[in-house]
């Protein structure tokens, strides 16, 4: 992907003043919820509107879409609207019927992108188009099989290409419905500078309330543009209703969000910066989580202490660990006094929750 300054033309030449928006709801349901909801969108800083018109559901049973025949109301969204449109393929079929209608910008979704074979299909099937095609991160977080369909498509000669960041799935329950593991995209970014990267909160989160949060850190780290779902009933949404916001709120999300523009060098430093903090955030977050987990971990031992009726405090053990994490600090530069304090902390907190259990 030596090209990568090409497949940003599309994006250039949009000449936005503000991040790209892509925004509609996750289903297309009815011709006057698609309408409708366009409507609403008309005149704000959406640029592409997007509406699922074939839905890949992880469990049967659930909506699957309306198929083709929501293409044609895409169609009316643009005649009457001026928005572009977008939608989701996921097979030789979809492309054929999404180019018939003239879908501007196709997006393959993270169900799809796991799968090489499906992708050769899909690009087999676009070979030298115009249009723009998005490549949404595969469910797992594997940075090779992201790329690689990026690669199979521009090896098909697709030329307006970008990548769209939806968080992966985790077996464990978080507080996302699909993590984001910013390092990921953030690898990505320093891989391919110029390959346009859109972030989409909806996925991500699973729920409305922290659509702004994750959207904002998207943009701390320089992404190029959100793609948000918005229903006008997103209570009553056929799909992902939690996730969704009505046109209003996403206004007034996009009104709220601070846009860091490089230019002058000040504003360059400026972003500088805000990437840097976005950056340390994570991965404070991350020491928090994990020093949670390790408190649960040493929970469990006090619980196997109590059983036995054994002494919380086991020096040798102790002497062990902080042996062992000293060498590993200074293997990444940490000083071994640095580490001392912080694995003392760690440990008389450690300490703290066991006696708690043992003497409970
Ligand atoms: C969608 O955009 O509605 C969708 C199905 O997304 P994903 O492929 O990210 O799950
Ligand atoms: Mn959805």
């Amino acid at each position: 992907m030596e090209n990568s300054k090409q497949m940003r033309t599309w994006l250039d030449d949009l000449k936005l003043d503000h991040p790209l928006v892509i925004a509609g709801p996750c289903s297309a349901e009815t011709e006057e919820q698609v309408l409708g909801i366009a409507r609403s969108l008309k005149d704000t800083d959406v640029n592409y509107y997007r509406a699922g018109i074939w839905k890949p559901r992880t469990r049967p049973g659930n909506f699957e879409g309306v198929g083709a025949l929501g293409l044609k109301w895409l169609q009316k969204v643009k005649a009457e609207t001026g928005m572009k449109t977008a939608t989701e393929v996921a097979n030789r079929a979809h492309v054929e019927l999404a180019l018939e209608h003239d879908i501007d910008l196709l997006w393959i979704g993270a169900r799809s992108t796991v799968s090489p074979f499906i992708i050769q299909e899909i690009a087999d099937a676009l070979k030298g188009t115009d249009k723009i095609v998005l490549v949404k991160n595969p469910v797992n977080p594997d940075l090779a099989l992201w790329l690689g369909a990026v690669e199979r498509l521009a090896t098909a000669d697709i030329k307006n290409l970008g990548v769209i960041h939806r968080g992966f799935s985790t077996y464990e329950k978080t507080k996302y419905r699909n993590i984001p593991e910013w390092q990921m995209a953030i690898d990505l970014q320093t891989k391919f500078p110029d390959l346009p990267i859109i972030n989409d909160p909806s996925h991500i989160t699973g729920n409305r309330e922290m659509i702004f949060d994750v959207s904002q850190t998207a943009l701390d780290l320089n992404f190029d543009g959100l793609m948000i779902e918005t229903h006008h009933d997103p209570d009553n949404a056929w799909s992902d209703a939690a996730q969704q916001v009505t046109p209003a709120k996403l206004v007034q999300i996009m009104k709220d969000l601070k846009i860091r523009k490089e230019g002058n060098s000040e504003a360059e430093y400026n972003a500088k910066l805000n990437n840097l903090r976005a950056n340390i955030d994570i991965l404070d977050n991350q020491l928090i989580e994990t020093l949670g987990k390790r408190m649960k971990t040493s929970d469990a031992i006090g619980e196997l202490k109590k059983e036995k009726n054994v002494a919380v405090l086991q020096s040798t053990r102790w002497n062990e660990i902080l042996g062992a994490m000293i060498l590993e600090g200074e293997s990444k530069g940490l000083s071994e006094e640095f580490v001392l304090r912080m694995f003392k902390a760690i440990h008389q907190e450690s300490i703290r929750h066991q006696e708690k259990i043992v003497n409970a």
